[in-house]
């Protein structure tokens, strides 16, 4: 999000109105095709372009890219009725390109915004944002792949792994090291599929199976110094900026996930009869429900408070703590009522095409990806001042 895109002035009508129009799309064009994507391994490409047209990819940026100007509560909004698919997949594919816009936003050149944000927030293109690399992901300051100038050129070597998007995009932000060790050596830079010496490699996973992940390879892959991001050195804070907002936006994800899972069972124990009664009849389902309903109503709660404080531009230490604590909570609150939901649902939870089946193997891609617990909470510690 950048200020130039915020407008936190949509009236509960304009909320609401967008709310309707997305849920009648994703149950129209989404929810009835998942589980076929979900096999395929793959979200038809015509998807971005749609979801594209709706506005949804530019919500909350400028309008000079091809942006829609919007509140993150909008876009928490759009976040919620997309996860009502159930699926994280289709989920991960379309959201991807939000780590690739705040970097480019906030170091690009007004070529390199003009040349990649239009088409990748209309859906044309797809943004794919590349860190982790196969010697670990939550050392960034400690990333390894090389980009060593020569003449009017950067030369990559290296690799990249688990990257989302990572088969399909046009284009990529790439973090590499320009300088010495540690964190002031790392730079950001934009590569375009088609560049020499670049090649991916498609990723089998647990869950998030409709979503394209790869490694990526550069084995002496050439981009002009016109394709750095900013200045050389200067990757390593926009990152950390970079993940505050992926966060919040994996938050409310798991949160959605969380209430389909007990939307699923909940419906499901409307239905299943047991021992002359139907499964909601017995307390100890009731039980779990609420139990799933309590996780769900204090992380909602949550992430609309720090939904607000982030649209008002809060951007201090405490708050960061607060992010890194709200992903893991939202993670385990997804898990937990992923699993509640398996064990209400019986083998039916264990059967592909149940969402909840989807969700219990999809959540670990929550629990690690954008930060793992361990170094969220770590994170939280020294930002709390412990
Ligand atoms: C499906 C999926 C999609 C992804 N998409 C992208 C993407 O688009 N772009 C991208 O750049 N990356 C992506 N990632 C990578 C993700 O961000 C990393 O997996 C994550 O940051 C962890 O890095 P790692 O896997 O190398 O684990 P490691 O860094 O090797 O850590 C392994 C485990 O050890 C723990 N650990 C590490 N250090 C410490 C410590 N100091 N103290 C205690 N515990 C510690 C971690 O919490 C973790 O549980 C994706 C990952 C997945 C699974």
């Amino acid at each position: 999000m950048t200020p130039e895109g915020h407008r936190p002035t949509e009236t509960a009508e304009e909320l609401a109105e967008f709310r309707t129009q997305l849920r009648r799309f994703v149950d129209r064009e989404i929810a009835p095709f998942v589980d076929e994507w979900e096999e395929v391994g793959e979200m038809p490409r015509e998807i971005y372009r749609k979801v594209g047209e709706m506005g949804v990819l530019g919500l909350g940026y400028p309008e000079a890219y091809g942006g829609m100007p919007a509140s993150l509560t909008m876009r928490s909004v759009a976040i919620q009725e997309l996860a009502r698919a159930g699926c994280g997949g289709v989920f991960v594919c379309l959201f991807t390109h939000s780590i690739f816009a705040q970097p480019m936003l906030a170091l690009g050149s007004e070529e390199q915004k003009q040349r990649t944000l239009p088409g990748v927030f209309s859906g044309e293109h797809i943004a794919a944002c590349a860190i982790t690399e196969p010697s670990g992901g939550s050392d960034v300051a400690n990333l390894r792949t090389r980009a060593r100038r020569e003449g009017d050129e950067f030369v990559i070597d290296g690799e990249k792994t688990f990257i989302s998007n990572g088969m399909r995009a046009d284009f990529y932000v790439v973090a590499v090291r320009t300088g010495g060790e540690g964190a002031g050596g790392v730079s950001m830079l934009l590569v375009e599929r088609d560049r020499p010496g670049f090649t991916r490699t498609r990723l089998r996973k647990m869950g998030w199976w409709s979503s394209d992940t790869a490694t990526l390879h550069f084995d002496g892959c050439r981009v002009p110094v016109a394709n750095l991001l900013g200045r050389e050195g200067a990757g390593f804070r926009t990152l950390m900026e970079n993940f505050n907002g992926e966060r919040l936006m994996m938050a409310d994800e798991a949160c959605a996930f969380a209430e389909v899972c007990y939307d699923e069972a909940a419906d499901w124990a409307r239905e299943r009869r047991t021992f002359g009664v139907p499964l909601v009849k017995h307390q100890v389902i009731r039980h779990k429900l609420v139990d799933m309903r309590m996780q769900i109503t204090a992380t909602r709660a949550w992430i609309d408070r720090c939904t607000a404080r982030m649209d008002t531009g809060d951007r201090s230490e405490e708050f960061v703590a607060e992010l890194c604590m709200l992903k893991v909570m939202a993670g385990r609150t997804m898990q937990s009522c992923a699993d509640q939901a398996v064990q209400i649902l019986g083998g039916m939870g264990f059967m592909r095409g149940m969402r909840s089946e989807r969700i219990y193997r999809d959540v670990k891609a929550i629990m690690i990806g954008g930060g793992a617990e361990d170094i969220l909470k770590e994170l939280a510690s020294k930002k709390l001042g412990l």
